[in-house]
């Protein structure tokens, strides 16, 4: 893994950990302020409760995100970033690029997918399965 790819990499992490941070904050505020976008037939129905549940729903994936970032930039620190966790062969960086946080190959990240499918509809996976169609692995890195 390349010196500057590395800086490349930590930066976008850093960038997007102020995101995640900046999200919850809104998400918080907005949650708030209500969401009439969605329900409105059953939304008068306990809306409290409905309220608390999305709220904790959003907070749980910025934080799970939250989390992937800051195992990228500890594994960048560790000198392992880019390093599968499954297969423990290298990511293609254009991977690395598009998922900065991702700790799975191209391949390792397909039969995660295909497992967790069985089990439960994927939702905000998708943006890495179109990511992973360009990335065919086998050049240099
Ligand atoms: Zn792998």
């Amino acid at each position: 893994m390349r010196k500057a790819f590395l800086k490349n990499a930590q930066e976008s992490l850093l960038k997007m950990r102020e995101q995640v941070l900046a999200d919850i904050e809104s998400d918080t505020k907005s949650s708030r302020d209500g969401h009439k976008d969605e329900g409105m037939d059953t939304y008068d129905i306990a809306s409290e409760e409905r309220d608390r549940d999305i709220s904790m729903i959003l907070s749980d994936r910025d934080r799970r995100k939250l989390q992937q970032v800051d195992e990228a930039l500890t594994r960048i620190k560790a000198g392992t970033y880019g390093i599968c966790d499954e297969c423990e062969l290298d990511i293609a960086e254009e991977r690395l690029k598009a998922l900065p946080f991702t700790r799975l190959c191209v391949i390792c990240q397909a039969d995660l997918e295909k497992e967790a499918r069985q089990t439960r509809q994927g939702d905000d996976d998708r943006a890495i399965r179109r990511f992973a169609v360009g990335d065919d692995g086998g050049d240099d890195s």
